[in-house]
């Protein structure tokens, strides 16, 4: 009987610079980690809410920019903390194969080009009492640190004696030098070869892995028509599915046939919060066409950047807007033929432009650019 797969969140961490890196590797490893501070919930870290992790209030989550998050740019593969309501889960805030940002180097190499690492929020921190340690929140972390390896040992081929924590890394000379997460299993009598042999018991069907669901997202609020940013196209060849969040892992909850009009609502990484008859729910952008110019004109002011000049896109058909310079990058929608665009800035055969709300890159290929202000937009 094979694991199943643990319920588990998904929040693309898109604007954090280890996503856009997008460098892919084939994890042959796993590296567990606890964040050594005294804050157990999961929007500590990750972010914007979606409704289940709940807000963070000064904005610090990693979802964040380079230009925002200078100084502390990281990332894991999943994060496992609390949920608003209390309740322990995983999310998932980049695609699996992704090169994490987490576990540093060693003498013997960097730890992110072969693990898959994830990251734990704790219940205490190093200038906290140990004491705020729960074993109730310990123990519930802990059935998915089991689940969770046990699940990506099958699905990648991972021996479990190559599940370690970032202490073993680092003595393995794979990873910057840390006690987690030994510094909280001792707290307990746990042990890393009590974990191993647990996932051990689990891949081999001694064990079953726990039924879990994760709970429901509250219902959308009706949205109001000046929330509206853009109208979109369906422009794929089939029926697009509408879901109830953003990512494949959720539920659909309708169709959208071939070239049906859509209200666009909001925009998180490549997926696009819609309407659709009476309807609302979230579609892939990769088969929108998005449209601007009907309901927002003015081109927004983008604080502190300098322009280069601006383009007209001069294509045959829909141009992929991009996370980064290059084709490898996650589309975030389809500039449509004759559209204005500002440029900011020109890298090889690709522009970073802003396209109505929109940032991001395209193949400079198909655009017509002309360099310093655009006079007719004042
Ligand atoms: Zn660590």
């Amino acid at each position: 009987m094979a694991v199943s797969k643990p319920a588990m969140g998904v929040l693309m961490h898109t604007l954090n610079p280890c996503y856009r890196a997008n460098r892919r590797r084939k994890p042959t490893r796993i590296i567990i980690h606890s964040t050594g501070a005294n804050n157990p919930y999961i929007k500590r870290y990750a972010g914007p809410d979606d409704g289940i992790i709940g807000k963070n209030q000064y904005g610090n989550h990693w979802n964040r920019e380079y230009k925002d998050n200078p100084n502390s740019a990281k990332l894991g593969n999943v994060i496992i903390g609390k949920l608003e309501d209390g309740s322990v889960a995983i999310y998932q805030t980049a695609p699996f194969d992704l090169r994490p940002w987490l576990s540093g180097s060693g003498k013997n190499g960097n730890g992110n080009d072969t693990a898959f690492q994830f990251e734990t929020c704790q219940d205490f921190g190093a200038s906290s009492p140990k004491g705020t340690a729960k074993k109730e929140y310990y123990d519930a972390v802990r059935a998915k640190w089991v689940h969770l390896c046990a699940w990506i040992c099958q699905e990648y081929g991972i021996a479990v004696k190559n599940v370690i924590d970032h202490r073993e890394a680092h003595a393995q000379g794979i990873a910057s030098n840390h006690g987690d997460i030994r510094s909280w299993m001792v707290l307990f009598g746990d042990t890393m070869d009590k974990l191993r042999a647990d996932i051990a018991a689990m891949l081999d069907g001694k064990v079953k892995p726990p039924a879990e669901i994760l709970p429901p997202k509250p219902p959308t609020p009706e949205p109001k028509p000046e929330d509206v940013i853009a109208t979109a196209v369906q422009t794929g060849s089939g029926g697009l599915n509408l879901r109830e969040g953003p990512g494949t892992a959720h539920k659909s909850i309708g169709s959208i046939p071939r070239y049906a009009a859509l209200d666009v609502y909001e925009i998180n990484g490549t997926w696009t919060r819609v309407r659709y008859a009476k309807l609302t729910g979230w579609g892939s952008a990769n088969y929108l066409t998005l449209d601007f110019a009907d309901v927002d004109p003015e081109i927004p002011d983008v604080e502190t950047e300098a322009v280069y000049g601006y383009a007209v896109q001069t294509g045959s058909a829909g141009l992929n807007i991009r996370t980064g310079a290059g084709t490898g990058y996650a589309s975030l929608g389809l500039i449509r033929r004759n559209a204005d665009l500002t440029v900011y800035e020109l890298k090889g055969t690709w522009a970073r432009v802003q396209w109505g709300n929109i940032q991001g890159w395209c193949s400079a290929k198909y655009l017509t650019i002309t360099k310093g202000e655009n006079k007719e937009r004042g």
